[in-house]
């Protein structure tokens, strides 16, 4: 199960219900923080997530409300005793901006591990059970978007391993892996007794233009992400910021075939989120505002 919790919601100014963006993903022991706008470790702490489980963090794009919980939340790591290396990706300037933003205030970086790398576009993190990918998006400054996907595995069907003698052990565990086994001198296929469940796809797009690599990033999700700054009546205003409408977000989610969107990064002019799921709802059905504190699992 990946669970996805919306830590903060708002775009450029934050409001008393939504704080600048964050968004935590948290699945078989990693935690992934897309995004640190300011204020994102108290966000934690009213969630009642544990700042030192964050392993990962994704960067979008160096934006104030995007970036300015991180001193902060890493100064906090280091003065709890955080001991595993702490992986922060981000686009192109990633690695200087860090330098330059440990020179602004008194830090001592021996405190804390932390591997920093600046990603362009393609897959740049695997393991057994996830792969993370990013692709530029068009903002007004270097931007990216990113996919969390899960990768398909296969599950055991018990009854019928147990009608032809198998028992749990090492030899299930290859079936397991897609590999066929002999048993009792007969060859047992993986499929004679497991079938594949398909990974499911979370897709985040954050300060964007629609651009033919949102289409690209979030074709078949099952889970869309997407900043939604304005409803349709300033579309202009959003191509002059180089942000969305909850409209465009629901075009794209429609095109891209996606299963469920979520609007996130909402400007501070909207109070009802109705509004905004409005905007985007007869173009795609199963659309949510997002909200802080927002949990989704899927
Ligand atoms: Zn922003
Ligand atoms: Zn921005």
């Amino acid at each position: 199960m990946i669970e996805i919790v919306f830590l903060g919601t708002s775009s450029m100014i934050p409001t008393k219900e939504r704080n600048h963006s964050a968004i935590l993903i948290s699945f078989k022991g990693n935690n992934i923080l897309v995004d640190c706008g300011e204020g994102t470790q108290r966000q934690l702490k009213v969630a009642g997530l544990s700042v030192s489980k964050i392993n990962k963090i994704l960067i979008t794009h160096w934006h104030g409300d995007h970036v300015l919980g991180l001193p902060g939340l890493i100064q906090t790591l280091a003065a709890g005793g955080y001991d595993k290396v702490l992986e922060i990706y981000g686009p192109k300037g990633t690695k200087e901006k860090f330098k330059h933003m440990f020179k602004a205030f008194e830090f001592d970086q021996n405190k804390i591990k932390l591997e920093i790398k600046d990603v362009n576009k393609g897959k740049f993190f695997e393991n057994e059970y996830f792969i993370l990918e990013t692709l530029p998006l068009e903002h007004s400054v270097t931007c990216l978007g990113y996919n969390f996907i899960e990768k398909d595995r296969r599950r055991i069907e018990l009854a019928k391993a147990k009608r032809i003698g198998l028992k749990e052990g090492p030899l299930l565990g290859k079936l397991q892996d897609g590999k066929s086994i002999t048993f009792k001198g007969k060859k047992i296929k993986p499929d004679s007794v497991s079938y594949v469940v398909k990974g499911k796809k979370v897709s985040f797009i954050s300060d964007s233009l629609v651009c033919k690599n949102v289409y690209t990033l979030s074709k078949d999700a099952d889970l869309l992400i997407c900043e939604s700054t304005y409803c349709s009546d300033l579309e202009e205003k959003g191509e002059e910021y180089c942000h969305m409408t909850a409209r465009q977000a629901a075009s794209i989610a429609n095109k891209a075939n996606v299963k469920k969107l979520i609007l996130t990064h909402i400007s501070a002019r909207y109070k009802d989120a109705k509004e905004v799921e409005n905007d985007a709802k007869d173009i795609f059905e199963n659309v949510k505002c997002a909200y802080d504190f927002m949990k989704v699992k899927i």
